[in-house]
Protein backbone atom coordinates (compact mmCIF):
# COMPACT_ATOMS: atom_id res chain seq x y z
CA UNK A 1 0.00 0.00 0.00
CA UNK A 2 1.69 3.67 -0.78
CA UNK A 3 0.33 6.43 1.46
CA UNK A 4 0.66 9.96 0.00
CA UNK A 5 1.81 12.41 2.79
CA UNK A 6 1.34 16.46 2.21
CA UNK A 7 4.05 17.97 3.50
CA UNK A 8 7.64 16.40 3.83
CA UNK A 9 9.29 17.49 6.93
CA UNK A 10 10.52 15.83 9.81
CA UNK A 11 7.36 14.88 11.16
CA UNK A 12 6.60 12.89 7.60
CA UNK A 13 10.17 11.57 8.20
CA UNK A 14 9.15 9.56 11.14
CA UNK A 15 6.11 8.64 10.04
CA UNK A 16 7.95 6.81 7.31
CA UNK A 17 10.39 4.92 9.32
CA UNK A 18 7.41 3.52 11.29
CA UNK A 19 5.90 2.81 8.54
CA UNK A 20 8.51 0.43 6.70
CA UNK A 21 8.09 -2.42 8.54
CA UNK A 22 4.53 -2.58 7.90
CA UNK A 23 4.90 -2.34 4.53
CA UNK A 24 4.04 0.91 3.78
CA UNK A 25 5.42 2.50 0.94
CA UNK A 26 5.36 6.64 1.11
CA UNK A 27 5.02 9.22 -1.51
CA UNK A 28 5.43 12.46 -0.17
CA UNK A 29 4.57 15.96 -1.81
CA UNK A 30 5.71 19.28 -0.68
CA UNK A 31 6.73 22.62 -2.10
CA UNK A 32 10.19 22.40 -1.11
CA UNK A 33 13.17 20.60 -3.19
CA UNK A 34 14.82 20.81 0.36
CA UNK A 35 12.47 18.74 2.33
CA UNK A 36 13.95 16.00 4.20
CA UNK A 37 11.59 12.84 3.67
CA UNK A 38 13.81 12.81 0.28
CA UNK A 39 16.60 11.20 1.68
CA UNK A 40 14.37 8.38 2.29
CA UNK A 41 11.19 8.29 0.42
CA UNK A 42 9.76 9.76 -3.07
CA UNK A 43 9.17 13.08 -3.04
CA UNK A 44 7.16 15.65 -5.91
CA UNK A 45 8.15 18.86 -5.78
CA UNK A 46 5.14 20.86 -6.39
CA UNK A 47 2.71 23.36 -4.14
CA UNK A 48 -0.14 22.98 -2.65
CA UNK A 49 -2.44 24.55 -4.59
CA UNK A 50 -1.07 23.07 -7.45
CA UNK A 51 -4.05 20.94 -8.37
CA UNK A 52 -2.42 19.05 -11.84
CA UNK A 53 0.33 18.16 -9.50
CA UNK A 54 -2.15 16.98 -7.03
CA UNK A 55 -3.69 14.87 -9.39
CA UNK A 56 -0.69 13.10 -10.33
CA UNK A 57 0.80 13.09 -7.02
CA UNK A 58 -2.42 10.77 -6.14
CA UNK A 59 -2.33 8.46 -8.73
CA UNK A 60 -2.10 4.58 -7.48
CA UNK A 61 -2.27 6.18 -3.62
CA UNK A 62 -4.51 3.93 -1.19
CA UNK A 63 -4.91 7.02 0.75
CA UNK A 64 -3.64 10.30 1.44
CA UNK A 65 -2.93 12.17 5.30
CA UNK A 66 -0.95 14.91 5.86
CA UNK A 67 1.72 15.93 8.34
CA UNK A 68 1.81 19.39 7.94
CA UNK A 69 -1.32 21.48 9.44
CA UNK A 70 -1.60 24.60 7.31
CA UNK A 71 -1.71 22.46 4.14
CA UNK A 72 -4.52 24.39 2.26
CA UNK A 73 -7.96 23.01 2.98
CA UNK A 74 -8.78 23.27 -0.88
CA UNK A 75 -5.77 20.99 -1.66
CA UNK A 76 -6.89 18.06 0.76
CA UNK A 77 -10.74 18.38 -0.54
CA UNK A 78 -9.81 18.48 -4.09
CA UNK A 79 -7.75 14.89 -3.08
CA UNK A 80 -10.85 13.57 -1.43
CA UNK A 81 -12.42 13.78 -4.44
CA UNK A 82 -10.24 11.02 -5.94
CA UNK A 83 -8.60 9.15 -2.84
CA UNK A 84 -9.28 8.63 0.90
CA UNK A 85 -8.18 11.76 2.92
CA UNK A 86 -7.41 10.91 6.93
CA UNK A 87 -7.87 12.74 8.95
CA UNK A 88 -11.03 14.47 7.58
CA UNK A 89 -10.51 17.52 5.94
CA UNK A 90 -13.16 19.39 8.19
CA UNK A 91 -10.58 18.71 11.17
CA UNK A 92 -7.83 20.29 8.91
CA UNK A 93 -9.99 23.82 8.50
CA UNK A 94 -11.26 23.51 12.45
CA UNK A 95 -7.55 23.81 13.32
CA UNK A 96 -6.45 26.01 10.83
CA UNK A 97 -8.34 28.94 12.67
CA UNK A 98 -8.18 29.96 16.45
CA UNK A 99 -11.59 31.26 16.42
CA UNK A 100 -13.15 27.83 14.75
CA UNK A 101 -10.75 25.61 16.97
CA UNK A 102 -12.60 27.73 20.23
CA UNK A 103 -16.03 27.37 18.88
CA UNK A 104 -15.74 23.74 18.57
CA UNK A 105 -14.13 23.75 22.11
CA UNK A 106 -17.24 26.00 23.65
CA UNK A 107 -19.51 23.61 21.31
CA UNK A 108 -18.03 20.49 22.93
CA UNK A 109 -18.06 22.24 26.57
CA UNK A 110 -14.40 22.06 26.60
CA UNK A 111 -13.06 24.69 28.90
CA UNK A 112 -10.52 27.00 27.14
CA UNK A 113 -9.03 29.91 27.44
CA UNK A 114 -11.17 33.64 27.88
CA UNK A 115 -11.11 35.06 24.24
CA UNK A 116 -12.40 38.27 21.94
CA UNK A 117 -12.39 38.62 18.52
CA UNK A 118 -10.51 41.35 16.80
CA UNK A 119 -10.98 42.46 13.54
CA UNK A 120 -9.08 45.76 13.21
CA UNK A 121 -6.94 47.89 15.03
CA UNK A 122 -10.10 49.49 16.54
CA UNK A 123 -11.35 46.69 18.30
CA UNK A 124 -8.40 46.08 20.28
CA UNK A 125 -9.14 48.58 22.56
CA UNK A 126 -12.81 46.79 23.17
CA UNK A 127 -10.86 43.28 23.43
CA UNK A 128 -8.83 44.83 25.98
CA UNK A 129 -11.59 46.32 28.08
CA UNK A 130 -13.90 43.08 27.75
CA UNK A 131 -10.49 40.59 28.73
CA UNK A 132 -8.08 42.60 30.62
CA UNK A 133 -4.42 42.99 30.63
CA UNK A 134 -2.05 41.00 30.37
CA UNK A 135 -3.62 39.24 27.55
CA UNK A 136 -2.05 37.77 24.47
CA UNK A 137 -2.84 38.35 20.99
CA UNK A 138 -2.74 35.99 18.32
CA UNK A 139 -3.37 35.44 14.44
CA UNK A 140 -6.22 33.20 13.74
CA UNK A 141 -4.04 31.61 10.99
CA UNK A 142 -0.21 30.86 10.23
CA UNK A 143 0.98 31.21 13.61
CA UNK A 144 3.36 28.45 15.14
CA UNK A 145 6.14 28.37 17.11
CA UNK A 146 5.20 31.79 19.00
CA UNK A 147 4.83 33.60 15.68
CA UNK A 148 1.97 35.85 15.07
CA UNK A 149 1.31 36.43 19.24
CA UNK A 150 1.85 39.51 21.07
CA UNK A 151 1.74 39.17 25.04
CA UNK A 152 0.57 42.73 26.18
CA UNK A 153 0.67 44.00 29.65
CA UNK A 154 0.50 47.63 29.62
CA UNK A 155 -1.27 50.23 27.40
CA UNK A 156 1.44 50.96 25.35
CA UNK A 157 2.19 47.37 24.72
CA UNK A 158 -1.54 47.61 23.51
CA UNK A 159 -1.00 51.48 21.57
CA UNK A 160 1.85 49.74 20.12
CA UNK A 161 0.30 46.34 18.78
CA UNK A 162 -2.26 48.38 17.40
CA UNK A 163 0.51 50.08 14.43
CA UNK A 164 1.57 46.07 14.35
CA UNK A 165 -1.38 44.14 14.13
CA UNK A 166 -1.67 42.48 10.37
CA UNK A 167 -4.85 43.26 8.47
CA UNK A 168 -5.96 39.92 9.58
CA UNK A 169 -8.87 38.32 12.03
CA UNK A 170 -6.79 38.05 15.23
CA UNK A 171 -7.99 36.93 18.99
CA UNK A 172 -7.52 38.30 22.66
CA UNK A 173 -7.28 35.74 25.07
CA UNK A 174 -6.54 36.46 28.67
CA UNK A 175 -2.61 35.73 29.65
CA UNK A 176 -3.08 32.38 31.81
CA UNK A 177 -1.18 32.20 34.67
CA UNK A 178 -1.09 28.22 34.68
CA UNK A 179 1.01 26.23 36.60
CA UNK A 180 2.34 23.85 33.38
CA UNK A 181 1.66 22.82 30.12
CA UNK A 182 0.37 19.54 28.67
CA UNK A 183 -0.85 17.78 25.73
CA UNK A 184 -2.94 14.72 25.03
CA UNK A 185 -2.36 12.49 22.28
CA UNK A 186 -5.28 10.42 20.69
CA UNK A 187 -5.98 8.46 18.11
CA UNK A 188 -8.82 7.13 16.19
CA UNK A 189 -8.72 4.42 14.00
CA UNK A 190 -11.79 3.79 10.97
CA UNK A 191 -13.79 1.90 12.75
CA UNK A 192 -14.28 3.82 15.69
CA UNK A 193 -11.48 2.10 18.25
CA UNK A 194 -9.37 4.91 20.16
CA UNK A 195 -6.46 5.66 22.29
CA UNK A 196 -4.91 8.45 24.60
CA UNK A 197 -0.96 8.59 25.66
CA UNK A 198 -0.59 9.54 28.82
CA UNK A 199 -0.49 12.90 29.60
CA UNK A 200 2.71 14.93 29.14
CA UNK A 201 4.24 17.94 30.38
CA UNK A 202 5.78 20.57 28.16
CA UNK A 203 8.48 23.36 28.14
CA UNK A 204 8.80 26.40 25.44
CA UNK A 205 11.50 29.20 25.54
CA UNK A 206 10.31 31.63 22.78
CA UNK A 207 7.31 29.87 21.98
CA UNK A 208 9.13 26.43 20.84
CA UNK A 209 8.56 23.82 22.48
CA UNK A 210 12.37 22.64 24.40
CA UNK A 211 11.38 19.58 26.57
CA UNK A 212 9.12 17.27 27.30
CA UNK A 213 8.08 14.83 30.10
CA UNK A 214 6.01 11.60 29.21
CA UNK A 215 3.99 10.73 31.65
CA UNK A 216 3.45 14.08 33.44
CA UNK A 217 5.18 14.06 36.74
CA UNK A 218 2.45 14.06 39.52
CA UNK A 219 -0.29 12.66 36.93
CA UNK A 220 -3.21 12.38 38.45
CA UNK A 221 -5.88 9.39 37.49
CA UNK A 222 -8.56 12.13 37.49
CA UNK A 223 -6.35 15.12 35.04
CA UNK A 224 -5.88 11.41 32.97
CA UNK A 225 -9.58 11.06 32.38
CA UNK A 226 -10.32 14.99 31.83
CA UNK A 227 -8.22 15.21 29.19
CA UNK A 228 -9.05 11.92 27.76
CA UNK A 229 -12.74 12.89 28.12
CA UNK A 230 -11.70 15.97 25.91
CA UNK A 231 -9.82 14.27 23.33
CA UNK A 232 -12.65 12.00 22.76
CA UNK A 233 -15.08 14.53 22.18
CA UNK A 234 -12.93 16.44 19.80
CA UNK A 235 -12.58 12.65 17.82
CA UNK A 236 -16.16 11.98 17.72
CA UNK A 237 -17.43 15.21 16.65
CA UNK A 238 -15.02 15.23 13.71
CA UNK A 239 -15.42 11.82 12.60
CA UNK A 240 -11.86 11.69 13.30
CA UNK A 241 -9.52 9.18 11.95
CA UNK A 242 -5.21 9.29 12.70
CA UNK A 243 -3.45 10.80 15.65
CA UNK A 244 -4.91 14.52 17.17
CA UNK A 245 -2.86 16.12 19.68
CA UNK A 246 -4.38 19.08 22.40
CA UNK A 247 -2.40 21.47 24.05
CA UNK A 248 -3.46 22.28 27.51
CA UNK A 249 -2.81 24.93 30.23
CA UNK A 250 -3.21 22.79 34.07
CA UNK A 251 -4.46 26.12 36.07
CA UNK A 252 -5.56 25.10 40.14
CA UNK A 253 -5.95 21.16 39.16
CA UNK A 254 -8.02 21.78 36.23
CA UNK A 255 -7.53 21.97 32.19
CA UNK A 256 -7.86 24.40 29.76
CA UNK A 257 -7.56 23.74 25.52
CA UNK A 258 -5.43 26.06 24.02
CA UNK A 259 -5.36 24.71 20.86
CA UNK A 260 -5.23 21.27 19.04
CA UNK A 261 -3.58 19.64 15.68
CA UNK A 262 -4.86 17.27 13.33
CA UNK A 263 -1.61 15.27 13.35
CA UNK A 264 1.34 13.78 15.17
CA UNK A 265 2.88 15.93 17.10
CA UNK A 266 6.32 17.28 18.53
CA UNK A 267 5.18 16.43 21.97
CA UNK A 268 4.96 12.98 21.21
CA UNK A 269 7.85 12.45 19.94
CA UNK A 270 8.89 10.73 23.09
CA UNK A 271 6.58 7.90 21.98
CA UNK A 272 8.80 6.23 19.69
CA UNK A 273 11.21 4.47 22.41
CA UNK A 274 8.80 5.21 25.37
CA UNK A 275 5.83 3.73 24.28
CA UNK A 276 4.54 0.20 23.40
CA UNK A 277 3.14 1.45 19.78
CA UNK A 278 4.53 4.87 18.94
CA UNK A 279 2.26 8.24 17.67
CA UNK A 280 3.82 7.62 14.33
CA UNK A 281 2.97 3.94 13.89
CA UNK A 282 -0.20 4.55 15.71
CA UNK A 283 -1.57 7.00 13.07
CA UNK A 284 -0.29 4.99 10.24
CA UNK A 285 -2.41 1.73 11.74
CA UNK A 286 -5.49 4.30 12.11
CA UNK A 287 -5.44 5.93 8.43
CA UNK A 288 -4.76 2.32 6.89
CA UNK A 289 -7.75 0.71 8.65
CA UNK A 290 -5.96 -1.42 10.81
CA UNK A 291 -6.03 -1.71 14.72
CA UNK A 292 -4.69 0.65 17.28
CA UNK A 293 -0.84 -0.76 19.10
CA UNK A 294 -0.69 -0.15 22.80
CA UNK A 295 -0.01 2.84 23.85
CA UNK A 296 1.34 2.44 27.76
CA UNK A 297 4.37 3.84 28.34
CA UNK A 298 7.91 1.91 28.64
CA UNK A 299 8.64 3.33 32.00
CA UNK A 300 9.84 7.21 32.13
CA UNK A 301 11.01 9.33 28.97
CA UNK A 302 12.14 13.12 28.62
CA UNK A 303 12.57 14.42 25.05
CA UNK A 304 14.71 17.46 24.07
CA UNK A 305 14.08 19.25 21.19
CA UNK A 306 17.34 20.34 18.74
CA UNK A 307 16.52 24.07 17.58
CA UNK A 308 19.11 25.40 15.05
CA UNK A 309 22.42 23.02 16.16
CA UNK A 310 23.04 19.52 16.99
CA UNK A 311 25.28 18.18 19.90
CA UNK A 312 28.24 15.42 19.31
CA UNK A 313 26.80 12.34 19.00
CA UNK A 314 29.03 10.43 20.44
CA UNK A 315 28.81 12.16 23.95
CA UNK A 316 24.86 11.86 23.85
CA UNK A 317 24.64 8.23 22.80
CA UNK A 318 27.52 7.33 25.78
CA UNK A 319 24.28 7.50 28.31
CA UNK A 320 22.24 4.44 28.34
CA UNK A 321 19.00 4.71 26.93
CA UNK A 322 19.38 8.12 25.07
CA UNK A 323 18.07 8.26 21.37
CA UNK A 324 19.69 10.20 18.95
CA UNK A 325 17.29 11.76 15.98
CA UNK A 326 18.52 13.90 13.43
CA UNK A 327 16.48 14.99 10.53
CA UNK A 328 18.90 15.71 7.89
CA UNK A 329 17.56 19.64 7.79
CA UNK A 330 19.89 22.45 7.59
CA UNK A 331 20.82 24.09 10.48
CA UNK A 332 19.45 27.27 10.56
CA UNK A 333 18.62 29.39 14.38
CA UNK A 334 15.16 28.41 15.75
CA UNK A 335 14.58 25.33 13.35
CA UNK A 336 13.62 21.92 14.41
CA UNK A 337 16.83 19.92 13.17
CA UNK A 338 16.54 16.47 15.75
CA UNK A 339 15.86 15.52 18.94
CA UNK A 340 17.04 13.27 21.53
CA UNK A 341 14.86 11.23 24.30
CA UNK A 342 16.16 10.11 27.16
CA UNK A 343 14.24 7.12 28.62
CA UNK A 344 14.35 4.96 31.76
CA UNK A 345 12.74 2.36 34.15
CA UNK A 346 12.43 4.79 37.35
CA UNK A 347 12.14 8.74 37.71
CA UNK A 348 15.35 8.67 39.36
CA UNK A 349 17.31 6.89 36.62
CA UNK A 350 15.51 9.36 34.60
CA UNK A 351 17.03 12.46 36.41
CA UNK A 352 20.40 10.27 36.72
CA UNK A 353 20.24 10.05 32.68
CA UNK A 354 19.22 13.82 32.07
CA UNK A 355 22.27 14.59 34.66
CA UNK A 356 24.63 12.99 32.53
CA UNK A 357 24.03 14.86 29.21
CA UNK A 358 27.18 16.70 28.35
CA UNK A 359 27.45 20.71 29.03
CA UNK A 360 25.46 21.43 25.13
CA UNK A 361 21.77 20.47 27.43
CA UNK A 362 23.00 22.06 30.46
CA UNK A 363 21.99 25.93 29.15
CA UNK A 364 18.80 27.34 30.47
CA UNK A 365 17.02 26.84 27.31
CA UNK A 366 16.96 23.19 27.35
CA UNK A 367 14.65 23.31 30.24
CA UNK A 368 15.93 20.77 32.64
CA UNK A 369 14.75 20.52 36.11
CA UNK A 370 17.02 22.74 38.21
CA UNK A 371 17.93 19.66 40.25
CA UNK A 372 19.10 17.76 37.46
CA UNK A 373 20.89 20.75 35.93
CA UNK A 374 22.59 21.31 39.61
CA UNK A 375 23.99 17.95 39.32
CA UNK A 376 25.59 17.78 35.90
CA UNK A 377 27.79 20.56 36.96
P1 LIG B 1 0.17 28.71 20.95
O1 LIG B 1 0.67 29.12 19.60
O2 LIG B 1 -1.24 29.11 21.20
O3 LIG B 1 0.46 27.26 21.24
O4 LIG B 1 1.07 29.51 21.99
C1 LIG B 1 2.48 29.30 22.13
C2 LIG B 1 2.89 29.39 23.59
O5 LIG B 1 2.58 30.70 24.12
C3 LIG B 1 2.13 28.44 24.49
O6 LIG B 1 2.73 27.17 24.48
C4 LIG B 1 2.23 29.14 25.83
O7 LIG B 1 3.51 28.93 26.42
C5 LIG B 1 2.12 30.60 25.47
N1 LIG B 1 0.71 31.03 25.53
C6 LIG B 1 -0.21 30.94 24.54
N2 LIG B 1 -1.42 31.41 24.91
C7 LIG B 1 -1.27 31.83 26.19
C8 LIG B 1 -2.15 32.42 27.14
N3 LIG B 1 -3.43 32.68 26.84
N4 LIG B 1 -1.66 32.71 28.38
C9 LIG B 1 -0.36 32.46 28.69
N5 LIG B 1 0.53 31.92 27.83
C10 LIG B 1 0.09 31.60 26.59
Amino acid sequence: MTIGILGGGQLGYMLALAGYPLDFHFRFLDPSPQAPVGRIATRVTADYTDFEALEKFAHGLALVTYEFENVPVEAARFLQKIVPVYPPPQALETAQDRRSEKALFQKLKIPTTEFAEVDSANDLENAVRKIGLPAVLKTCRLGYDGKGQWVLRTSEDVQRAKSEIPAAPLILEKFVEFSRELSILAARARSGETAFYPLVENHHRGGILRLSLAPAPHLTPELQREAEAAARRVLEALDYVGVLAIELFECDGKLLANEMAPRVHNSGHWSIEGAVTSQFENHLRAVAGLPLGDTRTLGYSAMLNLIGELPDPAEVLAISDAHLHVYGKSLRPGRKVGHVTLRADTQAQLAQRLGQLPPFFQREEFCLPPEVAKSAK
